[in-house]
């Protein structure tokens, strides 16, 4: 829910009025916050942007081969790179394209999609959208809590319901909690003067601001941050609550507690939590884009060479083994036994499978590296969907006025509950329920079934004269990223003191 940074969508110097001006991922206006993390303040944007492209490859090693392992959006991007350097990449992937950027398919409606991992995606990531676009993708607003896009919002908490169209139905309360957050982040982690540095590009301040924040902010977990400021410390516990259930951004953010509060600063210093939108048809098609894509003007490949053909249609399969051989190369050994070396191997999988999945020479790392590859904290995540008639939420309750249903956050199992149109009269899906942490680990044991029939039970108590149930139509879908040996978590987060390992 964008309560905290929000500007007037009629503002004509609002981020989404000058997104609306000039596409996705493109600004009419000076300025815009983009992923300038503090970590890494490199403006990959422009870089992509450049003439002359990302660099060049001697001669001499034009058609090398090189070993990318995982065929999501890092790997693909990373082959795609190397490619139109001259480069000969080698993608390896253990299951499908698209890695955690993957979509599913309703099957007696395939053309209707659900977004199991990456859904939304800011319009601050600038070297995302430069894919997106050089794709041809189309993309649209994101229905987040409260967003333009998204036509009522209901926040219930401890059983009292709140309907509200925009961030002004919501009573003062709310307003406060936001307050509140705005006010500690400014007041204990330099915002505004971060957020003005991103603007303007300026990465020695950004580094300056960063580097002083990091011996504190690197103790301290997110709860601990917002109890310790002094705007929630006058507020009282209900506010730090209902900034748990309601949080920023996209919505409840309480199961990111005991996270740094280092990576929810990356968050907002960035604006990944805001201005969000969709892929049509699924994120998946970014990846498999770019994997048939053939672009122009390549180092050493012919017009119409593509990741798809340097691959004769299909990536390599599992990596089981790394080593090195004795000349210095490095030896990928395949789950069916091919085996092939290459002067240089990127891996893009979840970096904990190089010691569970992949049986890795531990003299490749030196042993701090293997604590902090061991170290790597990764959240849990769980979603559920199901495919409706159509997008019947949007009939009015004549009793109340409102819409029969909203996009809903709730301190109940469901957490929050997403509702994604196709159009009038089209089948439609809801998202009923994205956990994550705690609240994905209650879901983790219960099959597709019993997961919606809890959480009809929960929208049942918070919309009890709508029938979600007559309106659902095939099978739902389900995933607990955690629970997929490819995978093994959702997305890396670290924990207080880890800062170091992240170094490494
Ligand atoms: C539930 C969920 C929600 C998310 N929501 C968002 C969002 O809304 N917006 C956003 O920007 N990001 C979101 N993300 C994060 C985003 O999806 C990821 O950051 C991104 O997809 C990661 O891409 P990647 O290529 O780095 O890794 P991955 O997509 O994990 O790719 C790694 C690949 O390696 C492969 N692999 C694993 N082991 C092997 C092996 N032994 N041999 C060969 N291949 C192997 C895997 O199959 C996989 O394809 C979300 C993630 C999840 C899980």
């Amino acid at each position: 829910m964008t309560i905290a940074t929000e500007l007037p969508a009629s503002d004509p110097s609002s981020t989404s009025a000058r997104t609306a001006a000039a596409g996705p991922g493109l600004d009419a206006g000076a300025e815009p916050i983009t992923m300038l993390n503090p970590d890494f303040p490199f403006s990959y944007d422009l870089y992509l942007a450049h003439p002359d492209g990302l660099g060049s490859v001697p001669p001499e090693l034009l058609g090398t081969e090189i070993a990318v392992i995982g065929g999501g959006l890092s790997g693909l991007v990373t082959a795609y790179e190397l490619m139109k350097l001259g480069l000969r990449p080698v993608v390896y992937e253990a299951d499908r394209i698209g890695g955690r950027l993957r979509t599913a398919s309703f099957p007696a409606a395939p053309e209707v999609v659900a977004d199991l991992g990456g859904m939304r995606f800011p319009v601050s990531g600038k070297a995302f959208y430069h894919y997106v676009n050089l794709m041809g993708l189309e993309t649209e607003e994101f229905p987040n809590p409260l967003s333009p896009a998204t036509s009522s919002t209901v926040i219930e908490l401890a059983g009292r319901k709140y309907y509200a169209e925009k961030p002004a139905d919501l009573p003062p309360f709310f307003r406060e909690v936001a307050d509140a957050w705005k006010a500690a982040i400014n007041d204990g982690a330099a915002f505004t003067e971060m957020q003005q540095a991103i603007r303007t590009r300026d990465t020695a301040r950004i580094k300056d601001l960063w580097n002083d924040l990091l011996p504190q902010m690197d103790e301290q977990t997110f709860y601990g941050f917002i109890a310790a400021s002094d705007a929630f410390r006058k507020a009282g516990f209900a506010h730090r609550e209902a900034f748990g259930q309601v949080g920023f951004g996209t919505g409840g953010w309480d199961t990111d507690f005991p996270n740094s509060i280092l990576e929810i600063l990356r968050v907002v210093y960035t604006d990944a939590d805001d201005q969000h939108r969709l892929i049509r048809g699924g994120a998946q098609k970014l990846p498999e884009e770019l994997w048939k894509h053939a672009p122009s003007g390549m180092a050493h490949w012919p017009e119409g060479t593509s990741l798809a053909s340097l691959h004769s249609g299909s990536p390599r399969g599992a990596v089981d083994k790394i080593s090195r051989d004795p000349d210095g190369k490095l030896r990928v050994l395949e789950r069916w036994g091919r085996e092939a070396s290459y002067p240089a191997v990127v891996t893009t999988c979840q970096s904990w499978l190089l010691s569970t999945r992949i049986h890795t020479d531990e003299a490749l790392f030196p042993a701090e590296l293997w604590t902090a590859i061991e170290r790597s904290h990764y959240m849990q995540s769980s979603k559920t969907f199901v495919m409706v008639d159509r997008p019947f939420w949007k009939d009015i309750n004549p009793d109340t006025g409102n819409e029969l249903l909203s996009m809903t956050l709730t301190d109940r199992l469901n957490r929050a509950t997403y509702l994604l149109d196709n159009g009038p009269d089209q089948p439609a899906v809801i998202l009923l329920s994205y956990t994550w942490n705690d609240d994905a680990l209650k879901w983790l044991a219960l099959d597709a079934d019993e997961r919606v029939e809890l959480m009809l039970h929960s929208l049942m108590l918070i919309y009890p004269v709508v029938d979600i149930a007559c309106h659902i139509v095939g099978q739902p879908i389900t995933v607990s990223w955690e629970a997929d040996p490819i995978f093994m978590g959702a997305f890396k987060a670290n924990l207080p003191g880890h800062y170091r390992y992240q170094q490494r």
